[in-house]
């Protein structure tokens, strides 16, 4: 089959791969019709994550078609259409059963290493390095989906692969992001990245209440669409100083819950900026902070910051006083997308969200490494590309 794999820092290419087999009797084959670059896959390409090795392929976001199953998956057949929620699950251990997915504690085989890094391991992902299992990814035109039985949502006639795509990942990821700000009536939220995932985020604080949603970014672009197709009022960082715009906005006080829809690879401007960039260029810092350190300076007394863009390891000038004098309260987590496909699908089906809308980019799967180079470039408008298989 051909597979989208990583070759080396910035390096992707699409090759003849041997076809995945079923090894476990849990284990699904699918055929995949699309899949999606997601940002934290520019992580993986800048070799910002540990522990990639030449060959592997990259993807987490994908869909398709059953085409075998093992003996112990129940719940599939052979030409069912499923969307498959990037982190791998079990359904039984303790983590599972109390709905955190995203932390499972039997997908990861190298679970050893993710301890020695994080102290514990997270769940197995498909395509993000060996730190989470070293699974196939599904930039591809098949995956070996484990416990089959659990993650995979069997996807309704008539809806489109575009529709339900995203719920594997960034629409959940999103949605999880404004449900840890606990949103009440009258509650501004503001939102760092206008990204998908930012994009989502915004109009998943809508959905759950938000009177006021602020949005921050650098691409005019992606500043366009939080307004116009997700309702934010928006502030570009080149422009303004974030923290005293926020303060404006909301009569001092600063938003109720901040959301840091950014992760490990931030940019900015002055000093602070010049810092990362060079303790993160050594090595000496695995991320780059700076959008959460402003959401936490930003975020009101006694508010709650929210962290669901991607980070790795160890930052450096971490604001610990800005939290514990504040009284604010710090959220985070890899979303555990398998707890929220079926409400999700749901809001998809009622038409209260549309998540087609942040799909700018579609080419065939031949074409990844140019999808990479313009995704990771901000070319032409790019804010997510769909691959067909
Ligand atoms: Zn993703
Ligand atoms: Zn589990």
């Amino acid at each position: 089959m051909k597979a989208t794999c990583w070759k080396g820092p910035n390096t992707v290419q699409v090759e003849e791969v041997p076809d995945p087999k079923i090894i476990n009797a849990r284990d699904a084959i699918v055929k995949i019709t699309s899949t999606a670059i997601c940002g934290s896959d520019l992580h993986l390409l800048q070799a910002y994550v540990p522990a990639m090795v030449p060959g592997d392929i990259l993807g987490h976001e994908f869909m398709g078609e059953v085409v075998e199953v093992g003996q112990q998956v129940n719940n599939l057949k052979v030409g069912d259409r499923v969307v498959v929620p990037f982190p791998i699950a079990c359904g039984v251990c303790s983590a599972c059963q109390k709905g955190m997915y995203s932390v499972c504690e039997n997908s990861n085989p190298n679970a050893w290493m993710a301890e020695k890094l994080w102290g514990h391991a997270g769940a197995g992902v498909f395509g993000y390095s060996h730190l989470t299992g070293g699974y196939a990814g599904g930039q591809a035109e098949y995956a070996r989906v484990p416990f089959a039985d659990v993650g995979p949502l069997k996807v309704p006639d008539g809806m489109t692969d575009e529709q339900v795509l995203f719920l594997s990942d960034i629409l959940p990821t999103g949605y999880m992001g404004a449900e840890m700000c606990d949103i009440k009536p009258g509650d501004v939220i503001a939102v760092w990245g206008c990204g998908p995932v930012g994009q989502f985020a915004i109009a998943s604080a809508y959905l759950l209440g938000a009177e006021r949603v602020i949005a921050i970014d650098r691409f005019p672009y992606r500043l366009q669409m939080a307004r116009e197709k997700a309702g934010a009022e928006t502030l570009n960082y080149e422009e303004v100083d974030v923290i005293d715009a926020l303060k404006e906005m909301t009569g001092g006080r600063g938003p109720d819950a901040c959301i840091d829809a950014v992760g490990m690879e931030a940019h900015g401007h002055g000093p602070m900026y010049a810092f990362d960039r060079a303790m993160h260029a050594a090595r000496m810092e695995t991320d780059r902070p700076l959008a959460l350190r402003e959401a936490i300076k930003a975020c009101r007394n006694g508010g709650t910051v929210s962290v669901i863009g991607a980070y790795g390891g160890y930052i450096d000038r971490f604001p610990i006083g800005s939290i514990m004098n504040r009284s604010l309260t710090i959220k985070a987590g890899q979303c555990h997308v398998q707890r929220y496909m079926q409400p999700l699908l749901e809001h998809i089906q009622n038409g209260d969200i549309d998540p087609t809308f942040i799909i700018t980019h579609t080419l065939p799967l031949e074409q990844a490494p140019h999808g990479y180079d313009i995704f990771k470039h901000k070319l032409d408008n790019c804010e997510k590309v769909v691959l067909k298989a």
